[in-house]
């Protein structure tokens, strides 16, 4: 026969090792790298939109110093230089080494034409630029305003060129007049800012801030790291690991919150499962144990056919109870795991109530049981039917149960708006306080002598109970007095939820 071997503990660990030491991703894959590269990009990109603003802006201020010196320097040549009879003449106090110096300093780059074009003063500075042309001179006389250009020298050194026209002393002909000053100062603290800049400051600046990000985003990201480790060493053994609170409150520390409550979720599912592989194993050993005694007893000790009868019977008995264990375990399983969905329609409650308690009439006279019931004469309600008569046989059979002879059990359900009470009430042994919060819980049962022998239940009973509850978003509380009885008390909204539009009314509901 083909058998399924569980996976050995090498095996096992073989794939935990597999999962522990899983390779690293590549560095540039990485949270850190990536949030690094994003600050660093973004940083750098500012940096040069920044320099290249202030870049440009120096160049505007440079050139618009540059015009109001040019500006000056022509007002004051207007003031020296005169022409008389064709002839330029520069006024000034040779003696005086200040207008000495301004004059040299305005025929550096000079030039002086008539209204012909015909060159008659000129310094060498401006030869090397090249003398304007006639065309030139003309465009230059027709201007109101002056010309400015910049030109070239044979070193290619820039020149700032204003041109405008200067009359004779009589004021009869015009002449075209040319000063300039030399643009590479200018140009050289452009250069120079530009090298600081984009060679010096700006790689050192990116360099100190991608050290920067990296620095703070493997601080930032150490409890992400921190959290990943602890994940990797938690395992169904060891869920009771917690990564420590930062006491930041930000979100990491929501993470890390959110984390911790995920493990102390799932530690307590662990739990559960580990609890309800116990009681399963528990409860399947008792019937398995008995049907085997009693089997053994029918081989070796049964002599008549009445005996083995008896003791094949006691073992139908138990058998029954394992079947009844397994349907009752798989049924609960299926509603867990949400593969049981509730078939709601549109019924009257009070009726179902009043039914399942017509049916536990003779249970309870058997018990010797006075059962009673106080209904409304409708409730009309949105439930799973099949569901609700489950709940109310549960309750029903553990009050006539759990309640001795000569003891009642009263139902009553009342209708409050948009909701159902139902109340299942009994003057059995009542439960201890101490087992009150474990009672819905699977297998759990208080022993008592109430209900022992054939009548002992499974310990699923109030688990279904709860979970039907639990499904129509109703609530089930439990009080109870240990001699004096239980009381069990189930609230269902039985309000319907609004039907799509596309939904054809119940006609119940429409016709009210
Ligand atoms: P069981 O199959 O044992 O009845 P349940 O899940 O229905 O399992 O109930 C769990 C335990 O709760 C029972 O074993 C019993 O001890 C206690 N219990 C439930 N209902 C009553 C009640 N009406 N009176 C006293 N004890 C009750």
């Amino acid at each position: 026969m083909r058998q399924t071997r569980p996976p050995s503990r090498a095996r096992q660990n073989g794939r935990c090792k597999l999962s522990a030491s899983r390779p690293r991703k590549h560095l540039t894959r990485g949270l850190r790298f990536r949030l690094t590269a994003v600050y660093t990009v973004f940083f750098a990109l500012l940096l040069i939109g920044v320099s290249a603003l202030f870049r440009q802006h120096l160049e505007a201020s440079l050139s618009e110093q540059a015009r109001r010196v040019l500006d000056q320097e022509w007002a004051a040549m207007k003031g020296y230089l005169k022409i008389e009879r064709n002839q330029p003449i520069w006024f000034f106090d040779h003696d005086d080494p200040d207008e000495a110096f301004i004059v040299n300093r305005l025929r550096q780059v000079y030039f002086l034409a008539d209204q012909t074009g015909e060159v008659l003063q000129y310094s060498d500075n401006y030869k090397d630029i090249g003398f304007d042309k006639p065309n030139e001179i003309k465009s230059v006389l027709a201007s109101a305003t002056p010309v400015w250009r910049v030109r070239k020298d044979s070193h290619g050194v820039p020149y700032l060129i204003r041109t405008g026209v200067v009359y004779d002393e009589r004021h009869t002909r015009p002449y075209v007049v040319a000063i300039g000053r030399s643009l590479a100062p200018d140009r050289k603290i452009l250069s120079d800012f530009t090298w600081i800049e984009y060679v010096g400051l700006i790689p050192a600046s990116i360099l100190t801030a991608s050290v920067l990000g990296w620095v703070l985003a493997g601080r930032a990201l150490r409890p992400v790291s921190a959290l990943a480790e602890t994940a990797q060493r938690i395992s169904g053994s060891n869920l009771n690991v917690r990564i420590p609170d930062r006491g930041a409150g930000d979100e990491l520390d929501f993470l890390i919150e959110a984390f911790n409550r995920m493990i102390a979720r799932l530690e307590g599912s662990f739990q559960q499962m580990r609890q309800f592989s116990t009681d399963v194993s528990h409860e399947l050993r008792t019937p398995i144990t008995a049907i085997r005694g009693q089997l053994e007893v029918a081989l070796f000790t049964a002599r008549t056919t009445e005996q083995y009868r008896e003791a094949m019977l006691n073992a139908l008995q138990d058998i029954e109870r394992l079947s009844q264990i397994v349907r009752a375990l798989l049924l609960l399983s299926q509603a867990e795991s949400g593969q049981l969905a509730l078939q709601k329609t549109r019924l009257d409650l009070a009726s179902v109530v009043r039914e399942i308690v017509d049916q536990f009439q003779i249970p309870a006279e058997e018990a010797r049981v006075r059962l009673s019931a106080y209904l409304p004469g409708t409730c009309t309600a949105t439930l799973d039917k099949v569901q609700i008569e489950r709940m109310l046989s549960n309750l029903l059979s553990n009050a006539v149960k759990f309640t001795p002879a000569g003891g009642e059990v009263h139902v009553t359900l009342q209708c409050l708006g948009d909701q159902a009470e139902v109340v299942v009430e009994d003057t059995g042994c009542g439960i201890p306080a101490k087992h009150l919060p474990y009672i819905f819980d699977r297998f759990y049962q208080v022993r008592n002598e109430a209900a022992s022998g054939p009548e002992r239940g499974l310990g699923l009973g109030l688990s279904f109970v709860a979970w039907i509850v639990k499904a129509h978003q109703g609530t089930i509380s439990v009080e109870s007095t240990p001699g004096r009885g239980s009381r069990f008390i189930v609230r269902l909204p039985v309000v319907a939820p609004v039907p799509a539009s596309n939904e054809t009314p119940d006609p119940a509901v429409a016709s009210g």
